[in-house]
């Protein structure tokens, strides 16, 4: 175990253990160490690099570089090829694939081309990550050839694109808190494995943050668990480049097509047959891993929920309690969700002093006559997860799908701030 799986590991048992979630990768790595953020130098001056996705069944993007050198994403024709996996789909069928680089002979690390200020970096291969030792892993040894798929890291300027053709949800958890680490905030998202549910988790995209998401390949449509995720992500726009069929109630663009991003390293475009979409500028934000909190919400006076914490500036080893008041609502049955975002994730407070990750009801089906005043969670903040917090409580209509705050038929939320 080489010290970076380690520093992983010790993460994801930190993140089990302890009761906030934690920043320990933020507070270890100095933002912007790992070279993936050029800062000002590689913007603009040597003019535009496009990223096209295909609209095709079979996965493909095509880069062009601004001396207009091509490179290949799986099935596409570039100057230099690359393919994620030995999937056909992604036309590397063949554990021997022809393409110039494959998860097989490249090295989360390696640099696959730097020019003109653009770098494009593997950043997962095999099952590691980068900062990680690579493996050789043929065909016949691996049950799952998704989970080894080859990541690749396009940066220009201040612009990040991240595609892991088929990769899962471990698999990109542990590329993420690596990513996250380095200081990298993604701009544009190719969703993993054409938006299968067994990729994309909660955790991951609260790691890396996209502004944008690409669904790409493949004719069946997107899950409902990953839309639900990148909504909950505040995704602003999910492009499809097929026609598939969910998507309604989601911020999704219909392309139904090739999908064109253009850059100059401060802003990006999206283009397809008959749309484009301007624009928007790099998000180049090193090491603020939460939203910046808007104003606190201003208190009205009939308002039918209210969450406080006994302070909005707490330090380790200081004890959070989160309460909440909910006037009666006789109108129907609803489920009730107290959830907490942070640093690494969104967390689900559970009755009994817990916090759960993900989205979960504290209550479901509850019918309220009177009103409710009661601490949700008391409990001691451990060192390691300096941050800033975002608790909602929200009630959403009974069985309802959440998929954000805007599921919620009432809500409220306390920002707060640990430090260690
Ligand atoms: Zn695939």
């Amino acid at each position: 175990m080489d010290a970076h799986r380690r520093f992983i590991a010790r993460t994801i048992v930190a993140a089990l253990r302890t009761v906030l979630v934690p920043a320990l990768l933020l507070a270890a790595c100095p933002a912007g160490g790992g070279g993936a953020d050029l800062g000002d130098a590689g913007r603009g001056a040597h003019g535009s690099l496009t990223i096209t996705t295909y609209g095709t069944g079979n996965e493909g993007h095509l880069i062009t570089f601004p001396d207009l050198t091509t490179m290949s994403i799986d099935c596409a024709n570039g100057d230099i090829t690359t393919v994620s996996h030995f999937h056909s789909d992604h036309c590397g069928s063949s554990c021997e694939s022809s393409a110039q680089h494959h998860r097989n002979n490249t090295r989360p690390g390696d640099i696959l081309y730097d020019k003109d200020g653009v770098i494009v970096q593997c950043v997962a291969a095999n099952s590691k990550v980068i900062g990680e030792e690579a493996v050789y892993l043929s065909c016949e040894d691996t049950s799952d050839e998704n989970r080894e798929s080859m990541a690749l890291l396009i940066t220009y300027g201040g612009f990040d694109y991240l595609t892991a053709g088929d990769l899962t949800t471990r698999r990109e958890e542990w590329m993420g808190d690596a990513l996250r680490a380095l200081g990298v905030n993604v701009d544009v998202l190719k969703v993993s494995h054409h938006g299968s549910r067994s990729s994309s988790s909660a955790e991951y995209l609260q790691a890396i943050r996209p502004e944008y998401a690409v669904v790409c390949g493949s004719a069946s449509s997107p899950h409902l668990e990953t839309l639900d995720n990148l909504k909950y992500a505040e995704v602003k726009t999910i492009y499809y480049a097929r026609d598939y069929e969910n998507g309604e109630g989601y911020p999704v663009h219909r392309a139904n097509g090739d999908i064109t991003i253009t850059t100059d390293g401060y802003t990006y475009s999206f283009s397809g047959r008959d749309f484009r979409h301007d624009s928007f500028h790099v998000d180049d934000s090193v090491g603020s891993p939460t939203p910046t909190p808007m104003p606190g919400p201003t208190p009205v006076p009939d308002k039918l929920v209210q969450v406080t914490t006994n302070g909005t500036d707490l330090a380790a080893g200081n004890t959070l309690v989160v309460k909440a008041a909910v006037m009666p609502i006789l109108k129907w049955k609803f489920d009730a969700y107290a959830v907490l975002l942070g640093p690494a994730g969104v967390y689900s407070i559970r009755f009994g002093n817990s916090l759960v990750p993900g989205v979960e009801p504290i209550a479901r089906k509850v019918f309220l006559f009177g009103e409710y005043d009661g601490t949700l969670l008391q409990m001691k903040v451990p060192p390691g997860v300096a941050g800033r917090y975002r608790v909602i409580l929200g009630l959403a209509d009974e069985g309802a799908r959440v998929t954000g705050v805007g599921s919620a038929f009432e809500l409220d939320e306390q920002y707060l701030t640990v430090t260690d």
